[in-house]
């Protein structure tokens, strides 16, 4: 339920609806835009709750209308909360109108492998280095990542080269440790609906990157981001990166850039469009990559690796560090013109 305050509104009438909603047993949520202010009751409240506060809330002074929510998700949604959210971390903002680009390796691998993705990252202008330290695979027999050393190098490296860092947390009782060691939290598409989790990384308060599960609806993706946001996390990340494939012998999922304008629409939050999981194929990244951008998304997740034929995961997807400049180059030239 969204309470929308008339233009003009004093702070003493928005206090006095925040108290009211309070006095109710629910948690008002304060949200000053352009020109009035929104109080969100970012709850799910039965029809009869819904018409008592309805009733009683148009009544106070300072309320142009009380109007519910659409859809099932409150806080992620922008009748809530019209104006982009823009994450911030270190000098970079992601959302808002800017172009962020991360790239690196799907596994950190060795100190030597991630100092020189990281080299290529930091001489292509791209800003967010990326690269996982658990890795969750399909097979436990597979390359499970280098785990706790994996997040020293990553840390190391990112102290080094000033690049803001992502890594991926596949358990709530990690995410202290991997919270310690980089910038920004990924939480993995097969991660997308582990609650605990969900829950713990909005506890951290550090931004959250949350990928969508390969069969997750928009909904489904929403209402994950809503858990972060719940705990008081505003710094979330929705990220795009393919949904289940029906014919799985050409890419490995299908990239379903329909729903960047979707979430732009019902979301304030920045979408980021991964085309490396998305297509499972090299040499279908770039051309994907060029598509998301023209569909108006924040940025892009890229896999590089230095060497993608040694790659220990997803060596398929990697593109090469030539590859990775070349897009890095047509990408931003392709956003200069979009944006114009
Ligand atoms: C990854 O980013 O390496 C990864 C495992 O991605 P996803 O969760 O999208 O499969
Ligand atoms: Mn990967």
């Amino acid at each position: 339920m969204i309470i929308v305050m008339q233009i003009g509104a004093t702070d003493v009438q928005i206090q006095s609806v925040a108290q009211a909603i309070k006095d109710r047993g629910f948690d008002p949520l304060v949200l000053p835009g352009e020109g009035r202010t929104a109080i969100g009751i970012p709850a799910s409240l039965d029809s009869d709750q819904r018409t008592l506060l309805e009733v009683q809330i148009s009544a106070m002074d300072g309320v142009s209308k009380v109007t519910q929510t659409s859809r099932p998700y409150k806080l992620a949604s922008r009748e809530v909360h019209r104006e982009d959210t823009i994450v911030k971390v270190k000098d970079l903002t992601i959302g808002g109108g800017s172009f962020v680009i991360m790239g690196g390796p799907c596994s950190v691998e060795s100190y030597e492998q991630f100092e020189e993705a990281a080299r290529v990252v930091k001489e292509t202008g791209a800003t967010i280095l990326r690269g996982g330290a658990f890795k969750p695979r399909t097979s436990p027999y597979a390359f499970q990542g280098l785990q706790l050393e994996g997040l020293k190098i990553i840390k190391e490296i990112g102290d080094k080269t000033g690049l803001v860092t992502i890594t991926e947390v596949m358990s709530g009782d990690m995410v202290s440790a991997v919270a310690e060691h980089v910038d920004i939290l990924q939480i993995g598409a097969r991660s997308m609906q582990n609650f605990p989790l969900l829950i713990e990384a909005g506890k951290s308060g550090k931004p959250v990157f949350l990928k969508r599960g390969p069969s997750a609806t928009i909904d489904e993706f929403l209402l994950a981001a809503e858990y972060v946001l719940s705990q008081g996390n505003p710094n979330v990340i929705l990220c795009e990166r393919g949904i289940v494939a029906m014919d799985k012998s050409y890419t490995r999922n299908v990239l379903d850039l329909g729903s960047v304008p979707v979430l732009k629409e019902h979301s304030h939050l920045p979408v980021i469009v991964d085309p490396s999981h998305g297509t499972g194929v090299a040499r279908y990244v770039l051309p994907l990559a060029k598509a998301a951008v023209v569909t108006g998304c924040d940025g892009l997740m890229v896999e590089m690796h230095p060497n993608p034929k040694e790659a220990l995961s997803d060596g398929s997807q990697a593109l090469t560090p030539a590859q990775f400049q070349n897009l890095v180059a047509e990408v931003m030239k392709l956003q200069a013109f979009v944006s114009a």
